[in-house]
């Protein structure tokens, strides 16, 4: 049993004043292999009084110190790479070679890719020539408070502690209760890297305990927050009392238009990209939306595909995908494939109970759906689980109404070789996110929603910007300005 009952609060780790144990369960098991706390007000405190008084000092420093900081992480964020790996298979279940190279490797890619945002950013910028007296200063937003959720642990991590850092913020994280493994190895790499103390604490807890502790803390100017759209709810009336700004990337139902005319992959890409970390990631396109006359073919396809799909162990080798998180996933997914049969929908793979000769573990079996209506419980509510459901349609109108038809608008996706049906529909789908014929966002690309699936927007110049307030200063003297330091108008040369 690994024992983590420590936080990490003002530069070290510090055992918890009112911390009751709570297990890490293995989800390929069922059986608990580590053990953590859940904090308490007086925890929270601490870590928060801790990033209140490093925060000035943090502020302080220059753009070239915070990039050296970020490349000292990047590092050993990679030396550590088969330690986070193993922590996040056994905590969530990601199948080792995909914990090594997607779960691990996100974390990586965003740590480079803030460095370079970094570099670009401007945090003393004029206003216009038409006002050469103006100026318009970036400066930190404070105190952070970030809860993350257990799917993508170090993708989440990595997307608010390193802009928080780069942008001269302090701040307090509560990693997911159920993941918490990885996070506390994050910890250690900021600390080797020379994080100053209190810049980043970490306090384990629950969403009723430290989770809402933080949002409404008086003492955080802002949550960032990634999980589910209740939470995040939960969350934003919370804060409104002390009027934190607050940041929220929810959960999604994404719609996948595929046209008669997409490429011979698409199918096929969709229904991997709906199953891959075992359908448990907020971008999944878990609506694939077909044009009548490719309609069969691709249900055929879908089925064949999902049909091939193995699911085994975290800890084997192989492109497999691993059990859901939990047992209130399990009995969730469960629930909800249940659900799609009995409002009508037709089963062409998988279906309720663990694969064939399982019995053990929070295995369910990749599950397609076709005839499903945007009506259905199965069209509308975000699953968290393997399983696909495809709609057909008749035109393009109606192919962007059902799109569209959606509490949730996170990521949308379009298969079709006509770029200028591509073009325009990448402007009319409600969504944060359009991704056309398998081309992945760039580097420094935001990532965000609209509509429930949140607020905000992760990565680049983007995710810098939310962790820092817009200051205007008129009556700005330019010959004065120091421009050693990147937050303009400092007295120290
Ligand atoms: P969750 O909302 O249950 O938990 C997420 C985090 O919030 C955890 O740390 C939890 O302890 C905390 N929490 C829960 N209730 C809280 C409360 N009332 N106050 C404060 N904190 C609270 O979500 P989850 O099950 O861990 O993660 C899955 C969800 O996350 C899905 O809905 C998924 O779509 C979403 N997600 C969104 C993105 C995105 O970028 N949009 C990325 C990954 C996951």
């Amino acid at each position: 049993m690994i024992e983590r009952r420590d936080f990490y609060i003002g530069g070290a780790w510090v055992a918890p004043q009112s911390g009751a144990a709570c297990d890490v369960i293995d989800p390929s098991t069922e059986e608990p292999f580590a053990v953590i706390s859940l904090g308490g007000q007086a925890d929270t405190d601490a870590a928060v009084a801790a990033a209140r008084a490093a925060q000035p000092g943090w502020a302080a420093t220059s753009k070239a110190e915070r990039s050296e900081l970020l490349a000292r992480i990047l590092g050993l964020y990679k030396a550590r790479a088969e330690d986070l790996a193993q922590a996040m298979s056994r905590e969530m279940g990601a199948p080792i070679d995909f914990a090594r190279t997607s779960q691990v490797g996100a974390g990586a890619w965003h740590i480079k890719s803030f460095i370079h945002a970094l570099d670009m950013f401007e945090f003393d910028r004029p206003l216009g020539s038409h006002a050469p007296g103006d100026r318009i200063l970036m400066d930190p937003v404070g105190v952070v408070g970030m809860i993350t959720p257990w799917n993508w642990p170090m993708n989440q991590i990595t997307l608010k502690v390193i802009p928080a850092l780069a942008t001269g913020c302090t701040m307090v994280l509560k990693p997911s209760e159920i993941a918490p493994l990885s996070a506390m190895i994050f910890a250690e790499i900021l600390h080797e890297a020379g994080v100053p103390p209190g810049v980043f604490n970490l306090v384990n807890g629950d969403g009723p305990g430290v989770g809402t502790q933080l949002s409404g803390h008086p003492d955080i100017d802002m949550i960032s927050f990634t999980g589910s759209t209740r939470a995040g709810i939960a969350i934003s009336k919370n804060a409104a009392d002390t009027l934190k700004r607050v940041h929220l990337e929810l959960g999604g139902k994404g719609a996948n238009l595929i046209f008669a005319d997409a490429d011979d992959t698409a199918v096929k890409r969709g229904v991997l990209h709906c199953f891959q970390n075992t359908g448990q990631s907020c971008n999944a396109p878990t609506r694939m939306l077909v044009e009548r006359a490719v309609y069969d073919a691709a249900v055929e396809t879908a089925r064949a595909v999902a049909e091939k799909m193995e699911v085994g162990p975290a800890d084997r080798e192989g492109r497999h995908i691993g059990p859901l998180v939990s047992a209130t996933q399990f009995d969730k997914v469960q629930a909800l494939i249940q659900t799609g049969i009995d409002e009508g929908a037709r089963l062409v793979a998988g279906g309720p109970g663990r694969p064939e000769g399982v019995n053990r573990g929070y295995f369910v079996r990749p599950t397609v759906f076709a005839d499903v209506t945007n009506a259905m419980t199965i069209a509308r509510e975000e699953i968290f689980g393997p399983v696909l459901s495809i709609i057909p349609f008749d035109s393009e109108e109606e192919a962007v109404t059902i799109a569209n038809d959606t509490e949730y608008g996170l990521t949308n996706y379009v298969q079709s070789q006509d770029g200028a049906r591509c073009n325009r529909l990448a402007r009319r789908l409600r969504a944060g996110m359009v991704e056309m014929n398998g081309a992945s966002r760039g580097v420094g690309s935001p990532f965000g929603g609209v509509k429930r699936s949140g607020n905000g927007r992760e990565g680049g110049i983007w995710g810098l910007e939310e962790f820092c307030e817009v200051k205007a200063v008129s009556g700005w003297h330019e010959e004065a300005a120091c421009h050693t330091h990147g937050h303009g108008g400092c007295d120290c040369c």
